[in-house]
C-alpha cells in the first residue's frame, strides 16, 4: 500500500500548463490523469483508457510545476481519462488548494461516491452527460452509468460550484430530438451552463465511429432553439 503522508501517487499521464478553455474565465493548468471505466465509441484519447497504478513521483513533479506557477495561474483542472477514480485525488486537490489555486475538474460523474468527498474542495466542474437514461449505458460501453449521473448531477447542483454540463453529439449515437430532450431535461433539472459538442470522426476508438457523417451537423440549428432554456448554451 502507498504511504500518503508522502504524497499522492497518482497517474500524471500529461499536463498542459496554460489553457484558457477548460476553466472558463480563469488561467489553468490540465493535470491528464490515466485511466478510464467507459468505452466511449467516439473516445479521442484511447491511450488514456487503460489503468496504470500511479507513482508519488509523478505528483511530486506536477507540484514543482506549480510552485514555479503561483501567482501566474489561477486554477488547476483534473482531467483524464476519468480523475475520480483515483483514492489519491483528494489529497492532490488539498495539496493544490493549499497552494492557492482554484480547482476545476472534468468528470462523467462515474464514481459519485468518491465525488462527494471532492465536492468540497471544487469550484468549478465540467460534467459529461454522456447520455440519456436509454442511451448512456449504450454510448460509454458500461450499465448501470444513468444512475450514477444523476447521482452525481444531483451532488453537484446542489452543491455551491460553478457546473457546466456538456454532451458530445456522435451522428451513429443520437438523432436530433434525442439531443433535445437531453438538454430540456437538463435544463429542467436546474443546469444553467451546457454545452453541446459535434463528435469528430478522426482518431474515434471505435471504427464504425470513423465514418463520417452522413447528415449535416444539425447543433446550430438545435442550439437557437435551445439556448433560452440556459443562462449560457455554447457549441463546440
Ligand atoms: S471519451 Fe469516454 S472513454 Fe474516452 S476518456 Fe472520455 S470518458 Fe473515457
Amino acid at each position: 500500500m502507498t504511504d500518503v503522508g508522502s504524497g499522492p501517487a497518482l497517474p500524471v499521464a500529461g499536463l498542459t500548463p496554460l489553457t484558457t478553455l477548460d476553466y472558463p474565465g480563469r488561467l489553468a493548468c490540465v493535470v491528464f490523469l490515466q485511466g478510464c471505466p467507459l468505452r466511449c465509441g467516439y473516445c479521442h484519447n484511447p491511450h488514456m483508457i487503460p489503468p496504470r497504478r500511479g507513482q508519488v513521483r509523478e505528483w511530486r513533479e506536477v507540484e514543482s510545476f506549480l510552485e514555479t506557477r503561483r501567482g501566474l495561474l489561477e486554477a488547476v483542472v483534473f482531467s483524464g481519462g476519468e480523475p475520480t477514480r483515483h483514492p489519491h485525488l483528494l489529497l492532490a486537490i488539498q495539496r493544490a488548494r493549499e497552494r492557492g489555486f482554484g480547482i476545476g475538474l472534468h468528470t462523467a460523474g462515474s464514481y459519485p461516491r468518491r465525488l462527494s468527498t471532492l465536492i468540497p474542495n471544487l469550484d468549478w466542474v465540467g460534467l459529461d452527460v454522456k447520455g440519456g437514461a436509454a442511451q448512456i449505458d449504450r454510448i460509454t460501453g458500461r450499465g448501470r452509468q444513468w444512475r450514477q449521473l444523476c447521482d452525481s448531477l444531483d451532488q453537484l447542483l446542489a452543491a455551491d460550484l460553478a457546473l457546466e454540463c456538456r454532451t458530445t453529439v456522435h451522428w451513429r449515437d443520437f438523432d436530433e430530438a434525442t439531443v433535445e430532450r437531453l438538454a430540456r431535461w437538463l435544463a429542467a433539472k436546474g443546469v444553467r451552463h451546457y454545452a453541446l459538442q459535434w463528435a469528430r470522426p478522426q482518431q474515434c476508438l471505435s471504427p464504425s465511429y470513423q465514418q463520417p457523417s452522413p447528415i449535416a451537423n444539425p447543433l446550430p440549428d438545435l442550439a437557437k432553439r435551445l439556448r433560452p432554456l440556459f443562462e449560457t448554451l455554447s457549441v463546440r
